[in-house]
């Protein structure tokens, strides 16, 4: 007997590369000892969440009013919030957001799926940038959508905007990008969103129909050496921004971010109410309502950047000097590295007899290189140099 949906099946087989790891790397701990390995395969941060994120639980606590705190409210969240959260991004990024343009979500993945559930009917297409997160492929298959890749660019891996403008058609309802990026830490400049928003715009005009750019942005505070991360919603009309204070704040089990949609973009009123209803029937009815209160005190909180800076320049600098070959990330907290042979899965599998644990580039629509997630400890990073040597010399990197 053979219960489980069709669709289903397909997505177990492949199910999350990076979540076998993660299990793959606590059976390894409870053997070896926490301390002698080296869980390189998850971006779950090992930052705490800032000083302001348990103060204002406390506050809230005592402050707030149990029966509100803990009710339903609009299923796009508290307008309290939804409030701040406009003022705040109003105050950094020179925008004029108002508590309409914000909803409250079940962290980035949540709010992904609220767009697409909102935006696509069966068989729109939805174009990605290789190497992209890999749950892009689920989100937009739960609503019968067809993602559309661009090949990735391993010179430097920034968008191939060429292939992009190609792989454009009348059926794209939406463009998503990642920025701050995982896998590569790849942070777009201005101009490539000047470029990409010049594209967008000449194709609307040329098929008659609205492109979104969807902007999947959790990692838009790690960024590094000053690094400016443009706002989206001021280069493209149809712009709709997903957050999440996942990584921001290290809240990654807390599932709470938001979606902004601002009045410029095509329909925005529409897709605001319709959003609103995505929220609640694809079962999250709403965002957490403790988190929503929790976010809102938090901010202008900052992220532990120096605490990952200090990560990036080790293991980049250790692992170029072994003769692995990456760009140096500007942002998120990733090293995307060349796997030594074709092969990136058996690299892997290799790694884990120095119980190195790394992800392979498959996961990304990227073969040919390994993901190293380095938001770890930094004892972690100078422990595992040994395991890496060895894993270099048996490469001969
Ligand atoms: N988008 C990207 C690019 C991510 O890397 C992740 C998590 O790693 C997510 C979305 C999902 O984030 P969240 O935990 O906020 O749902």
């Amino acid at each position: 007997v053979d219960m489980i949906a069709d669709k289903m099946k397909a997505l177990v087989n492949n199910s999350s590369a990076i979540r076998a790891m993660f299990e793959e790397g606590k059976k390894l701990a409870k053997e070896y000892g926490a301390e002698n390995v080296y869980d390189f395969s998850l971006g779950n941060p090992n930052v705490p969440a800032p000083p302001e994120v348990q103060a204002a639980m406390c506050e809230i606590v005592k402050e707030e009013d149990p029966v509100v705190l803990h009710g339903y409210m609009s299923n796009s969240g508290y307008e309290d919030v939804r409030q701040a959260v406009a003022e705040s991004l109003n105050e950094r990024f020179d925008t004029s957001f108002e508590k309409e343009n914000i909803i409250m979500t079940v962290g980035a993945a949540g709010g992904l799926n609220v767009i697409l559930k909102t935006l696509l009917n069966p068989q729109d297409e939805v174009v990605v940038i290789a190497p992209y997160f890999g749950e892009y492929n689920a989100y937009v298959s739960n609503y019968d959508g067809v993602v559309v890749v661009v090949s990735p660019d391993t010179r430097d891996f920034k968008p191939n905007l060429k292939e992009l403008e190609e792989k454009l058609t009348k059926r794209t309802k939406a463009v998503i990008v990642n920025s701050p990026n995982n896998p590569t830490g790849v942070v777009y400049s201005e101009a490539t969103i000047q470029k990409l928003a010049d594209i967008l715009r000449r194709k609307q005009q040329e098929f008659g129909t609205d492109i979104y750019l969807i902007s999947d942005e959790p990692y838009r505070e790690l960024v590094y050496d000053g690094v400016e991360v443009p706002y989206l919603t001021k280069y493209y009309e149809n712009t709709i921004v997903g957050y999440s204070f996942s990584k921001s704040l290290s809240l990654p089990g807390e599932r709470i971010g938001y979606l902004v949609i601002p009045k410029e973009a095509a329909d925005a009123e529409e897709i605001q109410a319709a959003a609103n209803v995505a929220t609640r029937i694809l079962g999250y009815v709403n965002a957490p309502s403790f988190m929503q209160k929790v976010v809102a005190r938090c901010l202008e909180a900052k992220a532990d950047v120096p605490y990952y800076n200090r990560n990036r320049e080790a293991l980049y600098h250790a692992l170029t000097e072994m003769g692995f070959h990456c760009i140096k990330p500007e942002g998120a907290f990733y090293l995307f590295v060349k796997s030594p042979i074709e092969d990136e899965k058996k690299f892997c599998e290799a790694a884990k007899k120095y119980h190195i644990l790394i992800v392979p580039g498959s996961s990304f629509s990227c073969p040919g290189y390994v993901r190293i997630a380095y938001c770890v400890s930094y004892e972690t990073i100078l422990n595992s140099l040994d395991s890496f040597r060895k894993l270099a010399e048996e490469f001969h990197t």
